[in-house]
């Protein structure tokens, strides 16, 4: 008898998505069904260390690929752990992971499936790009019943009670029409050698008649001498382990001896992953005991702003015997990650020599690796340093803190940046008009993250880091244009301030601005309106608003000009018009949303069509 079980309402889509669509490396199907029996040779390989009944029947393991020209079928067999009945339900037909919703909408806003069916641990699922039935036969070393999984990728599956004495998986696909090459030995051969030739256990393939032939050079390339490894070799294992199609973009192979020793070889991706910002998004890094596969789920391997690093890190030196969440908080695990961490840190800032090639990475991933700033006590200063950021003092090329260090005149004791969404925005803020007088550079910081490394790193070689609205420095400098009279500005101050009282707290006059009649900016010390905003669209905080100053630049003809007229009661209104109108400007030059953009709109024509008279 068997079970009749429908998919999952995401799978079902997703294996829409997959059968439906066109593209160009449909043979990705076999690096992901040989990426899985290798895995469950893995699996099988840690139970045997605790398991003695299980060791001494695992024997030497392998992947046999079968291909049938007659049948067209094609087998894919290992002798790896196996699935049990539920294994077969919950792995192959549901999918607990968060990930298969995002595949769904990636692939349906982008079409580049083949990319995301690795990326998204849906690999299995890709055997229905080039199979119409897919027949799996399996036993799991650790039970006695074995059974058989039968799907055409549509409806759902079935499950039955079915015959086999060795524990493992035999995948068959029925090819579909017009996918008969993949039983062509020679194209098999050239499909294993380009996408699987890394993996540590034998791939065979089944010639029939002519006996079996092992395609692969399977050693664990990692343990290998560097100068025994081709560049080509690193990227098919970078490819094999991260399931990209890309070039990495670094490339790291080392081997640290000292009170514990250990060996890793790792990458940074050429560009960045779709689920780089997910929140459960786990580190990719294989922990090996001596090239035994223990776990690729230990958290402590690596820190959160590095989670976008691939590879491999193996000791011989950590226990064998102990559970994965005692290796967990073992305090070698620790002393591996800072000495990992360090040597990617270190890795980075040679690279960030090279401006351009450093760009490559930056772009991808800087905003992550800036959260190191924030996250990493230790080494802050090293990250901050190879961090980059957009500058007054240049409009293309970013720039990092030594270099703006090395710009700052004698009398400069800080670094000032300032915050916003939007660099354009940033670029042309009222707030920078001084700076710019006085030929200060000040950092153009757009990112979440920016609002809160500089919390945590208040100084950098000595130079305080500084918000721009936290500068002590004079503003004031010998202006010699003319200027409203002190009576009147006063008397134009306090008739805004209370005309505008729901809006600001306070309305001062300020030296700061040159080219803008008026900016907005909040009270010393409290959160920028920027960080305000952020929170804002998080829902963080609702309840809480910084308290808004509305700057007004005395040397401004227009404030000069409202300054006369405020003098005189009959202009109130017109006042009044024109003051809502300025805060409306000195919002929108800041990023902020503005309260009633229909009476700005209408009043900014009406003036327009004034001008034309
Ligand atoms: P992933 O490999 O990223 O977990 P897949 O879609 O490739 O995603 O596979 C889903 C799951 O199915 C695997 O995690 C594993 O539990 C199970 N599985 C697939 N193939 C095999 C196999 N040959 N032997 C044992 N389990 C397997
Ligand atoms: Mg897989």
């Amino acid at each position: 008898m068997a079970d009749k079980i429908a998919f999952q309402a995401d799978v079902s889509k997703m294996l829409d998505i997959v059968i439906n669509s066109l593209y160009s490396e449909k043979q990705i199907f076999l690096r992901e069904l040989i990426s899985n029996a290798s895995d469950a040779c893995d699996k099988l390989k840690y139970l045997a260390l605790t398991n003695p009944d299980i060791a001494k029947k695992s024997g030497a393991f392998k992947i046999v690929i079968t291909p049938s020209a007659k049948e067209k079928t094609l087998i894919i067999a290992d002798n790896g752990i196996g699935m049990s009945k539920d294994d077969l339900i919950t792995h192959l037909g549901t999918i607990a992971k968060s990930g298969t919703a995002d595949f769904v909408k990636n692939a349906s806003d982008n079409g580049s499936v083949c990319e995301l069916i690795g990326q998204f641990g849906v690999g299995f699922y890709s055997a229905f790009m080039v199979a119409e039935r897919v027949e799996i036969l399996t036993k799991r070393a650790d039970e006695s019943k074995a059974w058989k999984w039968v799907s055409n990728g549509i409806d759902g599956f079935e499950i039955s009670e079915a015959e086999k004495q060795s524990n493992g998986t035999e995948i068959k696909l029925f090819l579909k029409k017009g996918e008969e090459n993949y039983v062509d030995t020679i194209y098999l051969r050239q499909i294993i050698r380009t996408y699987s030739d890394h993996i540590d256990y034998p791939i065979v393939l089944d010639l029939g008649e002519a006996g079996e032939e092992t395609i692969n050079k399977g050693s664990a390339l990692w343990m290998k001498n560097k100068a025994e490894i081709t560049t080509d070799q690193y990227k098919d294992f970078y490819q094999h382990i991260s399931h990209n199609f890309d070039d990495p973009w670094m490339t790291l192979h080392f081997k640290a001896e000292g009170n514990i020793e250990y060996s890793g070889l790792l990458f940074i991706p050429g560009k960045a992953p779709y689920d780089l910002f997910q929140p459960d998004k786990k580190n990719s890094i294989k922990l090996y005991i001596n090239k035994v596969f223990i776990s690729d789920k230990i958290e402590q391997l690596m820190p959160n702003y590095l989670r976008f690093v691939k590879g491999v890190i193996d000791s011989a030196d950590l226990p064998l015997n102990i559970s994965r969440e005692m290796l967990q908080n073992s305090p070698l695990m620790e002393k591996i990650k800072a000495g990992t961490v360090n040597r990617i840190l270190k890795e980075l800032k040679k690279r960030s020599k090279n401006y351009d090639d450093y760009m490559e990475f930056w772009k991808s991933f800087g905003i992550v690796l800036k959260e190191g700033i924030y996250e990493d006590f230790k080494n802050r200063e090293e990250i901050a340093a190879i961090s980059y950021f957009y500058s007054t003092a240049d409009m293309e090329k970013l720039t990092n803190l030594d270099e703006y260090i090395g710009r700052c005149n004698k009398e400069q004791k800080a670094i000032y940046y300032i915050t916003g969404d939007d660099i354009n925005i940033l670029r042309n803020s009222p707030q920078l008009e001084a700076f710019k007088q006085k030929g200060i550079e000040v950092l153009l910081m757009n990112e979440p993250i920016d609002e809160f490394w500089p919390q945590v790193l208040p100084s950098y070689k000595n130079f305080a880091i500084k918000h721009i609205s936290q500068a002590d420095i004079d503003m004031t400098w010998k202006r010699d244009e003319k200027k409203a009279d002190d009576g009147s500005l006063k008397q134009l101050t306090e008739f805004m301030a209370e005309f505008l009282k729901e809006d600001v707290a306070k309305v001062v006059t300020t030296e700061k601005l040159t080219a803008s009649p008026v900016s907005i900016t909040v009270e010393n010390g409290q959160m920028s309106l920027h960080l305000e905003r952020l929170m804002r669209n998080h829902q963080q905080q609702t309840a809480f608003a910084s308290t808004r100053i509305l700057e007004l630049n005395p040397y401004h003809p227009l404030i000069i000009r409202l300054a006369d007229m405020v003098m005189v009661d009959t202009n109130a209104e017109k006042v009044k018009e024109i003051s809502r109108i300025l805060l409306d400007q000195a919002k929108v030059a800041e990023g902020e949303p503005i309260s009633d953009p229909s009476f700005y709109s209408e009043r900014i024509s009406g003036y327009i069509l004034k001008s034309l008279d």
